[in-house]
């Protein structure tokens, strides 16, 4: 059993991987806090794009979205502002097949949809969510009050927009043989029955090659025999799997999903508790990144966790984004805005595992 308990910042895909990674392995995420998420943009796509502003990633102070732009908040505090349409270019492919906007299967979903400036919309969706969410409220982390109807409609008519215009592209993609397995509904025998003749060939097939990977790298963390490499753009694998083996076609968010995590598209913004707009009393930074924290900060110094799982930029390349393990709230400060580019975000958790087990080979 792992002594760290961690929480965990993500996209809708990536909270989806970490639920599946909670059903099938002895997972150590303890917290699910999920972003909103619309897109996201290829980083070595976004290097390129910059250069037709004639800008460089370093020059970009903040990244943020809202009302169909892209801004790009410079150092010299410019602000260049691009329409979601001209940018729509380097969204990753995978993203067109994304019918999630809320972070469905989070304890806690954070956004900016439907909330003033200085304000996030939070949904909370489970026990934990609501139990952390009350503790925050009640050590002055945070003040609360209930989402109005209109904003609350908007979210909901956002979440619908995202899950019709991709279901289009989903059916062409079926339409030309590239399955869209994370869609269809199977019940979980049969969900079971697929995952027990399925092994990375047909993750491979499936998923990785079709342009359907979200580079969250749930398959790398739950493969036993260290057998799949995550580079920038898609995992490998080097080496046999042994005839017994399902684990990265499991706890794949693009392969096929239990019945109890699945949303079948019904509800737009899924199964929720409460929805409240909300802002922090202890942090004040840009696009959601404040109430993020301020959950971090109470989940940490409350013990509730021993650590954060979050994604960070890169010191020596600009806004390239890697994922890292941090128990320092002034670390998570520094993190904020990396949102709108991926990265494999379990591998830490993967770095953990080696060491207990390289620490229990050391005491045998
Ligand atoms: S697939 Fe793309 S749009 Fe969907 S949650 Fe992941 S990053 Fe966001
Ligand atoms: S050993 Fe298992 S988890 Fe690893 S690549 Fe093969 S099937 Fe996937
Ligand atoms: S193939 Fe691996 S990295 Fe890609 S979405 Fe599936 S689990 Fe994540």
């Amino acid at each position: 059993m792992s002594e760290h308990k961690i929480a965990m910042v993500g996209t809708p895909c990536e909270i989806m991987a970490a639920s599946k990674l909670q059903d099938y392995t002895d997972s150590p995420i303890e917290v699910k806090l999920g972003l909103f998420c619309m897109e996201n943009f290829s980083y070595k796509y976004f290097v390129n794009f910059l250069k037709e502003y004639d800008l460089k990633m370093d020059d970009i102070e903040k990244f943020q979205i809202d009302k169909g732009f892209l801004f790009l908040i410079l150092k010299t505090k410019e602000t260049v502002k691009i329409p979601l349409s001209v940018a729509k270019r380097i969204i990753r492919k995978n993203c067109n097949i994304c019918v999630e906007l809320t972070s469905e299967t989070s304890d806690i979903s954070i956004g900016s949809i439907g909330s003033d400036d200085g304000w996030s919309t939070l949904i909370v969706r489970s026990e934990k969510g609501e139990e952390i969410v009350k503790g925050a409220i009640e050590q002055r982390f945070i003040e609360v009050e209930e989402l109005e109807e209109s904003k609350f409609q908007l979210l909901n008519k956002l979440a619908q927009g995202k899950i019709n215009r991709n279901l289009e592209h989903i059916e062409q993609r079926e339409f030309l043989a590239r399955p869209v397995l994370y869609q269809r509904e199977k019940d979980d025998d049969s969900i079971s029955k697929e995952i027990s003749e399925s092994d990375f060939s047909d993750l491979k097939s499936n998923v990785i090659d079709i342009g359907a990977c979200v580079l969250c790298g749930a398959c790398e963390y739950a493969c036993p025999d260290n057998l799949i490499i995550i580079d920038d753009t898609k995992p490998r694998m080097k080496g046999q799997c042994p005839p017994d083996c399902h684990a990265c076609f499991a706890v794949c968010p693009r392969t096929f999903i239990e019945e109890h995590l699945r949303n079948d598209n019904e509800k737009p913004i899924g199964d929720y508790i409460n929805v409240y707009t909300v802002r922090s009393l202890k942090h004040s930074q840009g696009q959601d990144g404040s109430i993020v924290t301020t959950i971090l900060d109470y989940l940490l110094s409350n013990e509730i966790v021993t650590e954060a799982l979050i994604v960070d930029k890169k010191d020596d390349l600009a806004w390239k984004p890697y994922a890292k393990l941090t128990k320092d709230i002034d670390q998570v400060v520094k993190s904020g805005g990396t949102k709108y580019s991926v990265c494999p975000v379990f591998k830490p958790l993967k770095e953990i595992n080696e060491e207990s087990s390289t620490t229990e080979e050391g005491v045998n």
